[in-house]
């Protein structure tokens, strides 16, 4: 028998009903034998999840202020998931001692974190399953970075106690024995910590979508599903903003080879989409794997005659960067020309100091700064293989009359990374779409 570590998110578990759901699909399935919850989520737009409401409350008891009024809203949410499922656990023992908590101070880790704790509660006595706090479990270090070696040990041994298990996901325990909560949207990452501890075949990440999509829903209409990608991949795209899991859930499982499968609660029939280690046995029809992007970069861009003969050229120009505090994104340069890449954001207010200091260290023929600039990347292990990747990306933007301003091909041609006016930004997606993936189609039917 196989494990499958599942983990829901907080609008998969946001009213009894989904809650149904969610048994439906434990029980459908008996290697799905450890489940790793979120909080209540948003049951419409207009909603607040559970864990901006207990936020709310220790901002308030910080105050000094009553959150009796905030604590109620909480109370209502679990108290109707509770109610309509029939759950006998008291409920109002765990929620009062919660209250009394965050009134003492706990502060925000321990307030926030209650939500997947209650819900991990409900859950487990809905299921009748096992619960493991994952303060018992889940281990940071002093400078309030994951244990891992620990987690692994005692978090394995302890999973390997019980058959059938709910381990609340966003938190675990720090140095000091406190409660310490991931950054927000945690709980896919306590999701893949749980999965490697227990050595897991896959990793389930229930949520609202359906997987990831080969380009952004919000410029291309009805994109294709990725049926699969690999963590590489996965990772160049969620750089560039397509966002469907935590960035620090990939490390966990990635590094322990287990697959990641994402799928949509309330469409459990559809597969979803795998992110995997190895790429050979997943060809796909497509040569490439997805498209994504951003606005609103800028580009240093440093020329001086002979630069590639000057030693410690370009260590100077990011000695400049470091200075004033600024990470760069990419570096492509030429022979008498260095470009570096950063967010437009992160020099604001910073441009004619960086500026100065780049001339005062480099002494280069000029230096400029032109922002409004976008990235798409265009990613796909399929490219490595190929010819002529290049040339149908071009072309497509050329057609569509889109002056590229930058080209940055990574040297494991996994992915093509060019710079367009923020203004053509999303007419190049389409474009770039268009020729990989709708002409694909039509080409082969
Ligand atoms: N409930 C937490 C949040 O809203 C963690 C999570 O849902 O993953 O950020």
């Amino acid at each position: 028998m196989g494990i499958k570590v599942s983990k829901f998110g907080g609008s998969s578990l946001a009213d009894a009903a989904q809650f149904q759901k969610v048994k439906q699909i434990l029980l459908s399935d008996g290697d799905r034998r450890i489940v790793v919850p979120s909080a209540p989520g948003k049951r419409s737009a207009a909603d607040t999840k559970v864990t901006d409401l207990l936020y709310e409350c220790n901002r308030l008891a910080g105050q000094g202020k009553d959150i009796t009024p905030a604590f109620e809203k909480i109370r209502e949410r679990y108290h109707g998931i509770a109610q309509e499922l029939g759950l006998s656990v008291d409920l109002d023992a765990h929620l009062d001692e919660v209250k009394k908590n965050i009134c003492l101070g706990a502060g925000a880790d321990y307030a926030a974190s209650r939500g997947e704790y209650l819900n991990g509660i409900l859950l487990a006595d809905y299921l009748g399953w096992d619960f493991i706090d994952a303060k018992d479990g889940i281990f940071f270090d002093e400078e309030g970075h994951l244990d891992s070696d620990k987690t692994n040990s005692v978090l394995g041994a302890l999973l390997r106690g019980h058959e059938y298990a709910v381990v609340p996901g966003f938190y675990g325990c720090d140095s000091h024995g406190n409660v310490k909560t991931f950054s927000r949207g945690g709980s896919d990452i306590s999701g893949a910590i749980v999965a490697r501890a227990i050595d897991a075949d896959v990793y389930e990440n229930w949520t609202d979508v359906s997987g990831c999509l080969m380009a952004d829903p919000r410029i291309v209409r009805n994109p294709v599903p990725i049926r699969y990608v690999t963590y590489r991949e996965l990772r160049e795209l969620s750089y560039m903003g397509a966002s469907v899991l935590h960035e620090d859930a990939i490390f966990p499982v990635r590094i322990a080879g287990i697959p990641t499968n994402i799928r949509n609660t309330n469409k459990p029939e559809e597969p979803g989409t795998i992110i995997g280690y190895e790429a050979e046995d997943h060809e796909s029809k497509y040569m490439i794997t997805g498209i994504a992007g951003h606005k609103d970069f800028a580009i240093i861009a440093v020329e001086k005659a002979m630069m590639n003969a000057e030693l410690g050229f370009g260590r100077r120009v990011l000695q400049a960067l470091e200075e004033e505090g600024v990470s760069f994104e990419h570096m492509p340069s030429g022979i008498d020309t260095m470009s570096v890449v950063v967010h437009e954001s992160a020099i604001e207010g910073k441009k004619e100091r960086l500026i100065q200091r780049i001339h005062e260290l480099c002494s280069p023929d000029s230096v400029e700064i032109h922002s409004g600039l976008a990235l798409i990347a265009t990613v796909g292990r399929g490219m490595v293989r190929s010819k002529g990747t290049s040339a149908r990306l071009f072309n497509a933007l050329m057609k569509a009359g889109i002056n590229v301003r930058l080209i940055d091909q990574g040297s494991s041609e996994l992915n093509i990374i060019v710079g367009v006016d923020n203004l053509d930004f999303e007419n190049a997606v389409r474009a770039i779409y268009r020729a990989f993936v709708i002409n694909e189609t039509e080409n082969r039917w």
